[in-house]
C-alpha cells in the first residue's frame, strides 16, 4: 500500500506542476506515464487499477485479480463507452491503460489517447505512411499496440518506423526507421520496452524478407544491438551485429545451397518479444521462412535455425543464451512467433520455471525457461502432420510426406495456424490457459514452376484449387466444399500441466478474438461475428454477450479507474483471414471499427449502426478471349487473391471498374488509389496482363451474379 500511496502522491504532484506549465491537460493522471519505470512495469501484476503492459505484465499472462465485476454480477455489465475509429480496416491492438488514460494504436499504426473513464479522445497522432506500404502487408495494415516508459508512447509503423510520442500530447520526440524499406518489411507488433531499451521485430517474410530484432535507446532512438535470425548472404561478411556469433555457429551450418538467402530465409519476429525479469533474458518468437517451402530455401533439408524457434538473447547486449526450435526445417509457414507466457508451474511435484506457447502447429509447448528445454508438448487442437513430439530431443516426429516431398498433401492445421497472433490468457486461480483455437486445412504442393515475384508473395507452396487425395471428394468442387467445412474455431481452455483440454467452446469459424482472464471467474473473448462474451473460466459457461457489429480480433483488458473496474476491447475485423479468406456471412460492408468499454451499469451507447450490403455484380458486356480469361486467372491468384479473396477488402467481382478498361489500368498500372493501400502493380504487371485480370474477374462477376439470382 506505502508504494501506491507514494505513487499517487508523486502523480498528483506532477499533474499540478503540469498545470502550471500550461500544458492544458487537467484530466486526472494524464501524466501517468512520465512515472512507468522498470520498477512499475516489474510491479504490473500488483497494479490493480493499470494495465501497463501488452500481456499486462512482462509475463503476458493477460490475467487480473479484479473481482468487482465478477461471475455473479456479470449479466449487469453493460456499455460505458464507445469510440468510434476513421477506418474499417482490422483492429488488432491490446491498449494500454495508465491511470486513467487509455493508449491504444489504430490500423496504419495510428496513435490515440484516449480517457478511460469516458472514452472522450484527448490526443490523435498520424504516423503519415505511404498508403501504397500497404501492399507490403501480408495480413491487413493493422497494429497490436504500443508501449509506455517514462512519459513516451512507442510505436512501431506499417512502413517500417519506430516512434517515439510525447505521452502527454501525442507530439512526436524522435523517430528511427528500423528496416530497409525498399524491401516488403512492415510492422504490426507493440513495441516492448525493457530497461531503456525499446525492441521491436518487424514482417514480411511472406513477401521475401531477412528476419531481426533490434533494441533502440529510448531516450535517443539510437540503436543499441540487433539479431538478426537467419544467415545472410555469405559474400557480404558478417553483419557486425550482436548475433554474429550465433548466426555462424549455431545457424548456418543448418542452411543448405547456395541462394538460401536470395529471399532474406525469412525468420521474422513480428510479434512476441517477452521480457523474462527472473532471469533477465528476452525471448523472442520467430517466424517461417521465406520462402515457406523448404525444397526451394535449404535444398530440402536442415533445421534452417532459427527458423520456428524461441531465441532466449540477454536484453542490455543482445547476445545468444539459447534457443528452442519447435519446427525443425519448417516448411508450412508454422511460426514461433505466437505469445510467449511466463508461468511459475507445478509439475511432478517441482516448482519450474516455465514458458507457455500455442503455436501454429497445434501443439501446445511446456518449455524449462531457465535453459530452453521442452517439458512437455500435447495437440490442443486437431494437427494431422505429426505422431507427436519427442521429449528427449524435443523434435517433432513428422507423419510420412507431411513435407509435401512425395506430392501434395493436405494438412491441418494450415499456415493459418491452429492459433495466431490473438492473445491467450492464463489464470493461476483455475490454473487454465485460454487459446483462441483454430481448425483450417490446406493442401500443400509445390509450386510449379517456382517462380520469384520479387516484393510480392514468395511461398513455393501452391495455393491452387485442392488437388485429388485420398479421402477427398473426385471433383475439385467437392473438395473445395469438403475443405470448408473443416474450418471451425473453439475457445480451449487447456490445462498445461496435465496437458489436456478441460473445456472447449465451439465456434463455426475461426479467427477468433483473444482472451482475458479474470480472478472474478470469467474469460472473456470477441468473435468474429461481433459478439464479445464473457464465459465462466472454470466450467466455460456462457453468462454474457454484446454485439458490436464488427468481428472481434483483438486481446480485451480490464482496468479500474475511481474505483469503478472496466473491460474494454478494440473492435473490427480484417488481418490476413480478413483478407484472404471469404466468409460466409459477410455479405455487407464492414463498418469502421470501434473502442468499446463495459462497467456494471454502464449507460454508453454504440454509433448508430446500419449494415449496408454489398454492391450488386455489375459486369461488363464485352467479350475476352478465352486467353486472356487464362492469362487473368494466373495473375489473380499471384497478385490478387491475397488481399481481395476477404470482406476486408473490395470484392473485385463487385467493383465498378470492371466496366472502364481505363479506369482498371489507373488503378492496377498506375497506382491511381496507392494512398488507398492498392499500390501500382506496374513492377509485376504489364498493361495487358492488367486487362486479362479485368477478363477473368469479369467472367467471376458474371457466376457471382448468376448466384445471387441476377442476370
Ligand atoms: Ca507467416
Amino acid at each position: 500500500m506505502k508504494r501506491h500511496a507514494a505513487r499517487f502522491t508523486m502523480v498528483a504532484l506532477t499533474a499540478l506542476a503540469l498545470a502550471g506549465c500550461g500544458t492544458g491537460k487537467d484530466e486526472a493522471g494524464a501524466d501517468g506515464v512520465a512515472q512507468i519505470d522498470q520498477a512499475r512495469l516489474e510491479n504490473a501484476a500488483s497494479d490493480q487499477d493499470n494495465w501497463l503492459g501488452y500481456g499486462r505484465t512482462y509475463a503476458e499472462q493477460r490475467y487480473s485479480e479484479l473481482t468487482q465485476i465478477n461471475d455473479s454480477n456479470i449479466g449487469q455489465l453493460s456499455l460505458a463507452w464507445a469510440v468510434e475509429l476513421d477506418t474499417a480496416r482490422g483492429q488488432e491492438a491490446t491498449p494500454i491503460v495508465v491511470d486513467g488514460v487509455m493508449y491504444t494504436s489504430t490500423a496504419w499504426s495510428k496513435v490515440m489517447a484516449v480517457d478511460a473513464a469516458t472514452g472522450k479522445v484527448l490526443w490523435q497522432f498520424d504516423p503519415q505512411n505511404d498508403g501504397s506500404k500497404g501492399a507490403h502487408a501480408c495480413c491487413d495494415v493493422v497494429n497490436r499496440g504500443v508501449a509506455v516508459w517514462k512519459g513516451r508512447v512507442y510505436v512501431g509503423t506499417i512502413d517500417g518506423r519506430l516512434i517515439a510520442l510525447d505521452a502527454r500530447d501525442g507530439s512526436k520526440v524522435w523517430e528511427v526507421v528500423t528496416v530497409d524499406q525498399k524491401k516488403p518489411y512492415t510492422i504490426t507488433m507493440a513495441p516492448r520496452v525493457v530497461r531503456d531499451k525499446v525492441i521491436i521485430g518487424n514482417s514480411g517474410a511472406e513477401l521475401g524478407v531477412r528476419g531481426y530484432v533490434s533494441a533502440y535507446d529510448t531516450n535517443t532512438g539510437k540503436l543499441v544491438w540487433r539479431f538478426y535470425t537467419v544467415p545472410g548472404n555469405p559474400a557480404d561478411g558478417p553483419d557486425g551485429a550482436a548475433s554474429d556469433e550465433a548466426i555462424e555457429k549455431i545457424a548456418r551450418p543448418t542452411w543448405f545451397g547456395n541462394k538460401y538467402w536470395e529471399l532474406g530465409g525469412g525468420g521474422t519476429v513480428w510479434d512476441s518479444v517477452v521480457y523474462d525479469q527472473e532471469l533477465n533474458q528476452l525471448l523472442i518468437g520467430v517466424g517461417n521462412g521465406s520462402p515457406w517451402n523448404q525444397k526451394y530455401r535449404s535444398e530440402g533439408k536442415g533445421d534452417n535455425l532459427f527458423l520456428s524457434s524461441i531465441v532466449s538473447v540477454d536484453p542490455d547486449t543482445g547476445k545468444y543464451k539459447w534457443h528452442y526450435q519447435i519446427n525443425p526445417g519448417e516448411t508450412w509457414d508454422f511460426t514461433a512467433t505466437q505469445q510467449i507466457m511466463l508461468a511459475d508451474l507445478t509439475i511432478d511435484g517441482k516448482p519450474r520455471k516455465v514458458l507457455m506457447q500455442a503455436p501454429k502447429n497445434a501443439f501446445f509447448y511446456v518449455i524449462d525457461r531457465t535453459n530452453g528445454k521442452l517439458i512437455s508438448a500435447k495437440p490442443y487442437a486437431p494437427q494431422n502432420w505429426a505422431e507427436g513430439i519427442d521429449l528427449k530431443t524435443g523434435r517433432p516426429i513428422e507423419k510420412p510426406n507431411a513435407r509435401f516431398t512425395d506430392g501434395p498433401a493436405l494438412i491441418y492445421p494450415s499456415g493459418i495456424g491452429a492459433h495466431a497472433w490473438m492473445p491467450m490468457s492464463y489464470s493461476p486461480k483455475t490454473g487454465l490457459v485460454y487459446i483462441p483455437a483454430m481448425q483450417h486445412a490446406i493442401a500443400y504442393g509445390d509450386q510449379k514452376p517456382y517462380e520469384i515475384h520479387p516484393g510480392r508473395w514468395n511461398t513455393g507452396v501452391s495455393f491452387l484449387d485442392p488437388p485429388a487425395l485420398p479421402g477427398l471428394p473426385d471433383t475439385v468442387e467437392g473438395r473445395r466444399k469438403a475443405l470448408d467445412a473443416m474450418i471451425k474455431g473453439s475457445l480451449v481452455a487447456y490445462d498445461p500441466v496435465a496437458q489436456k483440454i478441460v473445456w472447449e467452446v465451439k465456434r463455426d469459424w475461426p479467427w477468433n478474438g483473444g482472451t482475458l482472464a479474470t480472478a472474478g471467474n470469467l474469460v472473456f473473448e470477441g468473435t468474429v461475428r461481433g459478439e464479445f462474451e464473457a464465459y465462466s473460466a472454470d466450467k466455460g459457461q456462457k453468462l454474457w454477450s454484446f454485439q458490436t457489429h464488427r468481428g472481434i480480433m483483438a486481446g480485451p483488458i480490464t482496468y479500474r479507474v475511481n474505483g469503478e473496474q472496466y473491460i474494454a476491447v478494440m473492435a473490427g475485423y480484417g488481418g490476413s483471414m480478413g483478407m484472404a479468406t471469404k466468409s460466409a456471412w459477410e455479405k455487407r460492408k464492414m463498418p469502421n471499427g470501434l473502442i468499446v468499454a463495459f462497467k456494471i451499469g454502464g449507460k454508453g451507447q454504440l454509433p448508430a449502426y446500419t449494415p449496408v450490403p454489398l454492391a450488386k455484380p455489375d459486369p461488363s458486356t464485352e467479350s475476352f478471349t478465352a486467353a486472356q480469361i487464362a492469362t487473368g486467372n494466373k495473375y489473380y491468384y499471384t497478385y490478387c487473391t491475397i488481399c481481395h479473396n476477404g470482406p476486408v477488402n473490395p470484392d473485385l467481382r463487385r467493383s465498378a471498374l470492371l466496366k472502364d478498361k481505363d479506369a482498371w489500368q489507373q488503378v492496377v498500372i498506375k497506382g491511381a488509389l496507392a494512398q488507398n493501400g492498392m499500390a501500382s502493380f506496374a513492377a509485376y504487371l504489364k498493361p495487358e496482363e492488367a486487362e486479362g485480370i479485368r477478363a477473368f474477374v469479369n467472367q467471376q462477376a458474371k457466376d457471382l451474379l448468376k448466384e445471387e439470382g441476377g442476370e
